[in-house]
């Protein structure tokens, strides 16, 4: 690791007025500064900034630096958000955690966290190693030929299924953005993959109400069943009246550049009978336009597999 200088700012106003990369949980942002992937010259403890609170009154709002564990054993939390907390990571990592941090956590391609290798991400220009490498755990949706990393937060899949915003602070003031708005499809410029606009804070995520989203869950294969990233994971949320579904959240990771929204599976399901038959023929548009790897093109029949079991198993709530 590089030598570096570590300040800790109290207020917004100090972290927003001096230079620095902002440090909350660390369980991303260390990891890399050990490997050199990131390097750093000023890092801010932002800890102390007044950014905690969850708030279930109407819809969700959880301040940025609550910690994952803290947010996933909320009783006012929709089933989807918990779950995909519960999924992530070890306990110790969701009780240091963030939930902003997780938004902004990086890829776990390989090639990215190896500084001896190509990859246009961590270097731009330089290549991707993964396109024709070792490329089992990658992307098949929103790819390009510069890179085909999947995003690695799972709470991100929920958040985007159920409309949430995220808000954020600079110098040249305050904004909200739609998270599904917020992360960015690789193209040529993969190095850039959100909307966060340098010396910005994400201060808060707010989540919509929708009452009808008590009925949700999320599902995540693995090679394991803890402490991995999802090979595959669905997120979904069920309007459910007369055994037939008025309304559906759909969103996938694990097979996406970016959190996936899956809007075609969801106008597909609307007024389509609750059933396995039902949910099977909505799902069989989820891999639309999926570019399998040569290591991956498991995933296509993955997807719809896991799309369906996430639709049966939030059915049954
Ligand atoms: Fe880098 Fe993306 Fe290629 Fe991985 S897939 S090596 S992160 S450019």
């Amino acid at each position: 690791m590089r030598p570096f200088d570590l300040t800790a700012p109290t207020t917004v106003e100090d972290a927003l007025s001096s230079p620095g990369t902002f440090l909350a949980g660390g369980t991303t942002l260390v990891d890399l500064m050990k490997l050199n992937v990131l390097t750093p010259e000023h890092v801010q403890d932002i800890n102390a900034l007044p950014l905690r609170g969850i708030d279930t009154g109407s819809g969700l709002r959880f301040g940025a630096l609550e910690r994952m564990g803290d947010i996933a054993r909320h009783p006012g939390v929709y089933p989807v958000i918990s779950e995909a907390l519960l999924q992530s990571a070890s306990q110790q990592l969701r009780n240091m955690a963030s939930i902003g941090g997780n938004l902004l956590q990086r890829t776990r391609c390989g090639y990215f966290r190896d500084t001896a290798a190509a990859c246009n991400k961590r270097e731009p220009g330089s290549g991707c190693s993964a396109v024709h490498g070792a490329n089992r755990m990658h992307a098949i949706l929103g790819t390009s030929d510069s890179c085909v990393a999947t995003h690695a937060s799972d709470v991100a899949v929920a958040l985007v299924a159920l409309d949430a915003q995220v808000g954020l602070v600079s110098d040249a003031g305050e904004r909200t953005v739609a998270l599904a708005d917020f992360y960015r499809l690789p193209g040529e410029t993969p190095e850039v993959e959100n909307d966060l606009r340098p010396g910005e804070l994400i201060t808060e995520v707010v989540v919509p109400r929708l009452d009808w989203a008590w009925r949700s869950t999320y599902v995540k294969v693995r090679d394991r069943q803890s402490y991995e990233f999802a090979l595959c994971s669905a997120a979904v949320a069920l309007d459910i009246q007369d055994s037939h579904v008025v309304d559906a959240r759909v969103a996938v990771g694990g097979v996406a550049t970016v959190p996936w929204r899956l809007t075609a599976v969801e106008a597909a399901l609307r007024g389509a009978p609750a059933t396995e038959a039902g949910f099977e023929a909505a799902a069989s548009v989820a891999a639309d336009g999926a570019k399998p790897l040569s290591g991956n093109s498991f995933k296509v029949s993955l997807l719809k597999r896991t799309v369906v079991r996430a639709l049966l198993e939030g059915s049954r709530r």
